[in-house]
């Protein structure tokens, strides 16, 4: 048995019925070279049968966790992302035969019996929900790049003797306008 396995049997059989799920998950396999599940995975859904389709909705909730982009300290996300997908039976695929190639898999996700496997849309859904840039807090002053001294817990003893070579071009300019 699949972990997120719904069943399904009762639902798709009479147009207009409804069930909820409630399922709670440990181990739930989801990890991304930047995020890591941190906690069980909660899942609150309802599924409506529409008569050509089921609706899926509901609500994923879990923690993740994944580190700071500049000061590399751990970053503890909590994630709450609302769901909505309408499920297809595979069979009723063919009714759209119609559709340009791909485009039937964006309207819908298959299933192909009493069950419908969630765990490719719950991992897309958590997915979608996580930013791009994870930072400890936004003004996050990173780490020094010369020594890697934290810059949050106080400034380094490197130089900042760089000067930005935009600058240095209108320092030049202005020198040479002076002669
Ligand atoms: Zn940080
Ligand atoms: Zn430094």
């Amino acid at each position: 048995m699949l972990t997120l396995a719904l069943d399904i049997s009762k639902v798709r059989s009479v147009v207009g019925a409804k069930e909820n799920y409630q399922l709670q998950v440990k181990n739930f396999d989801f990890q991304t070279t930047q995020f890591e599940l941190a906690d069980d995975l909660r899942l609150f859904l309802t599924i409506v049968n529409e008569g050509r389709y089921l609706q899926l909705s509901g609500q994923i909730e879990t923690t993740v966790k994944s580190h700071c982009d500049r000061c590399l300290k751990e970053v503890i996300l909590s994630v709450k992302c609302s769901i909505s997908e309408r499920l297809l039976f595979v069979n009723d695929a063919k009714l759209y035969a119609h559709l340009a190639v791909g485009e039937l898999e964006e309207l819908y996700y298959l299933y192909n019996g009493d069950f419908f496997d969630a765990e490719d849309l719950v991992r897309e859904s958590i997915l979608a929900d996580l930013p791009l840039k994870v930072l400890c807090r936004r003004d996050c002053q990173g780490l020094c790049s010369k020594c890697g001294q934290d810059l949050n817990a106080g400034s380094c003893q490197c130089q900042t003797t760089e000067i930005d070579p935009r600058l240095a071009i209108l320092a030049k300019l202005k020198a040479t306008e002076e002669v």
